[in-house]
């Protein structure tokens, strides 16, 4: 069964109780200094997310409502995730501000860009990821600047989606 993802990600505010809200995890809306770029097969190398230019100590955001999944250093790098149903979005480096469990609203505030080199070169960015299960994701779909793409569907429970609604 496939599934258009903008029926997953419907884009932009919508009215109460109705689309979810998706932003940048920056302010103002960032430079993306290496976007996206998934691997053929899962086990070679690629980039898992997007790099966006950020200066050490400015404001990481929740990039959508949900809660967070974790909050803590991971080989040297302040890590956060928030979980948003199905959809996970990852924040890195970043000196969390919250704790998991925590409930977070779009724009929401999570935590500081840290000031570690290398991922980016000699200038600080923040990589942000999405992941829906166990697939990467273009993050950039949340804010409306990658294409559309179909993905597989599925669901943890098999049973799930095969009974005709
Ligand atoms: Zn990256």
């Amino acid at each position: 069964m496939l599934l258009v993802i903008t029926t997953l990600l419907p884009a932009g505010p919508g009215p109460a109780g109705g689309a979810t809200e998706w932003r940048w995890p920056l302010r103002p809306a960032p430079q993306v200094l290496r976007p996206y770029d998934p691997p053929a097969h899962p086990w070679e190398a690629g980039h898992r997310g997007a790099d966006l230019a950020a200066r050490p100590g400015q404001a990481v955001y929740a990039a959508g409502p949900g809660r967070v999944g974790y909050a803590r250093d991971l080989a040297g790098r302040g890590v956060v995730t928030v979980i948003h149903g199905r959809l996970r979005t990852t924040y890195l480096p970043v000196r969390a501000t919250v704790r998991p469990g925590r409930v977070v609203k779009a724009g929401t505030r999570i935590g500081v860009v840290e000031g570690v080199l290398g991922h980016c070169g000699q200038v600080a960015c923040l990589h942000w990821g999405l992941r829906h299960g166990l697939s990467y994701l273009d993050p950039l779909i949340l804010v409306g600047r990658a294409p559309v793409r179909l993905l597989p569907w599925w669901d943890d429970d098999p049973t799930v989606g095969m009974t005709p609604p």
